[in-house]
């Protein structure tokens, strides 16, 4: 039978939940058990696909089209179970089934409220995550609840696992609270106070940690771990010390070292081989000790905050890693770019275009991939991306000046992008939308294959059929293909059915590499094996090192 671990959060958010959670489910993976990661966000809306990236960083999308926290992606980069719709759900969502229920009046005439109603739902969402009773039941499900303890919002999801723990019996769930040591430098001592009170809020919901991870910036003396476990009730093994690292990679040694895995196994019953890090420390090791270094300029507008790309920052690191060179990425904000400064792109090894929403900063993205194509750097256009180069090659390669997204300029004359109005999805059923659609829940979502043209840099690089997660809702317009086909754009891969464009690119005697997907890979690249597009890309960002400036790159 599944067990569980709820993690929680206490005294500020941004502590790490979400990497103290997948170290944990890494380390008991090592361990030889079937471990997968929920995340419960607190929330009122129903995913985070229509929020701002500045509200909540990256929208990070699952093979079956979910659109999820970004916690999840740090979840499939540290286990290997895949994340599914189920593996993510809101406080939105779960009003939504509720009300759904009580409409069809499937609650039998009794009074709807949060306990029982919500509070079962919540319940019955955190057993299907974990395929619970199911041939695909995993040994352990680790249950991450958003936000932080006291927050008005996040009651119902503590009362539900408190249920949930009752239900299940004894031995059947164990209890992680992250909580904040502070370091006060005028005193010179670190406080535990915070953490006092955050596990007396916890303790008040009927809620005792078996585990506390104390984030500090070090690492808490005994003496301070004593006192921590007396006013928490928490055995002092079980008071543990999650200092800042300087690379997420060491987290799973800090806290095996310490002892969590094994004290979740005994709370667990459940026993297993030792946990098994080597692939963990080979990781650190190598991020420790590059060969070389390339350097990235991303042109984008979400760039104050790096949550915002944290899939994509976490491709280009791991292909890093894949061609032994530390990766230094610079974000440039693409409302500043224009053809009078876009020379200052010349100093990169490479230039990338992510994906994005919305007029603002798009003539800066289209005057990046002019720069790029002109001046022969390497280049690459992810969905967004790519929807600018084949603007900017239409405008300024194949004639067609006034060439657009009608997300942009709705009645332009040359629409090279355009919205589409019915398409397949990842499940394989037909879905349309209109300009009037509701901004939730209809993109082009999730994973789905097309085939690759031999003889074609994304041949060498994926083979003959390319799978990737989807999340946008414009495409290149088919009845310009032709037109810029001519013009020289070779068009790499295009779906089965419709024939919507999944990659261009320019030929490799015009360019060494240039490159745009409508897709999003940097939702698959995990540190074990990187990504072959990014690992391509770096590489080529590092060819370019090697013929600009050859000193360099013998240093
Ligand atoms: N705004 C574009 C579209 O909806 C690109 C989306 C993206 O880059 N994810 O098609």
């Amino acid at each position: 039978m599944t067990k569980f671990v709820f993690v929680t959060g206490g005294v500020v958010s941004s502590l790490g939940k979400g990497i103290a959670s997948a170290s944990l489910a890494a380390i008991l993976e090592s361990r030889g058990l079937k471990v997968t990661l929920i995340k419960l966000d607190p929330y009122l809306n129903v995913d985070p696909g229509t929020m701002s990236p500045f509200q909540h960083g990256e929208v990070f999308v699952t093979n079956d089209g979910a659109e999820t926290d970004l916690d999840l992606g740090h979840y499939e980069r540290f286990i290997e179970t895949r994340m599914k719709k189920a593996n993510n759900f809101t406080t939105g969502q779960i009003y939504k089934s509720v009300l759904e229920k009580e409409r069809r009046g499937d609650y039998l005439g009794k009074t709807v409220q949060v306990i029982p109603h919500v509070t079962n739902e919540i319940q019955d969402f955190i057993k299907r995550g974990a395929d619970f009773g199911t041939p695909d039941a995993v040994d352990v499900a680790i249950v991450e609840i958003g936000g932080t303890v006291g927050d008005i919002e996040s009651l119902p999801f503590l009362e539900a696992v408190r249920q949930l723990s009752l239900r299940l019996g004894p031995n059947q769930a164990a209890f992680v609270h992250l909580t904040y040591v502070p370091w006060i430098a005028a005193a010179g001592e670190l406080k535990t106070k915070p953490t006092q009170h955050t596990v007396q809020k916890l303790r008040e919901i009927g809620i005792q940690p078996d585990a506390l991870l104390c984030r500090a910036d070090r690492c808490i003396p005994d003496d301070e771990r004593e006192k921590i476990s007396l006013f928490t009730n928490v055995a002092q093994w079980g008071v543990i010390s999650m200092p800042d690292v300087d690379t997420i990679y060491k987290v799973p040694r800090v806290l095996h070292e310490q002892g969590l895995d094994g004290l979740i196994c005994d709370k667990l019953r459940l026993n297993t081989p030792p946990a098994n890090l080597k692939r963990w420390d080979d990781l650190v090791n190598e991020t420790e000790h590059p060969k070389g270094n390339v350097s990235i300029a991303m042109v984008g507008k979400y760039v104050e905050l790096s949550d915002s790309y944290k899939s994509l920052n976490e491709a280009l690191r791991h292909a890093g890693m894949k061609n032994h060179v530390h990766v230094n990425i610079s974000y440039i904000d693409s409302e500043t770019l224009s053809p009078d400064n876009v020379a200052q792109l010349a100093k990169f090894d490479a230039i990338l275009v992510p994906g994005g929403f919305g007029v603002r900063g798009v003539e800066g993205k289209i005057c990046a991939a002019r720069f790029a194509r002109e001046t022969k750097i390497p280049y690459l256009g992810i969905c967004l991306g790519m929807q600018v180069a084949t603007i900017e090659f239409a405008r300024h390669v194949a004639g067609l000046t006034d060439a657009n997204s009608t997300e942009f300029v709705p009645d332009c004359p040359h629409p090279v992008i355009a919205l589409i109005t019915e398409w397949k999805d990842a499940d394989g059923s037909i879905k349309t939308r209109t300009e009037d659609s509701d901004l939730g829940g209809t993109m082009r979502l999730g994973a789905q294959s097309s085939d690759v043209v031999k003889g074609t840099l994304a041949h060498k690089i994926y083979g003959n059929v390319v799978t990737e997660r989807h999340r946008h809702r414009f495409e290149a317009n088919v009845n310009y293909l032709d037109k810029l086909r001519q013009a020289g754009l070779v068009i790499s891969a295009l779906t089965q059915r419709e024939h919507l464009t999944e990659i261009v690119e320019l030929p490799q005697a015009v360019h060494p590499w240039f490159m745009g997907v409508q897709f999003h890979p940097e939702f698959k690249s995990t540190p074990w094996a990187g990504h072959p597009l990014f690992n391509a890309f770096v590489r080529a960002a590092l060819d370019q090192q090697v013929t600009s400036t050859p000193e360099k790159a013998l240093a």
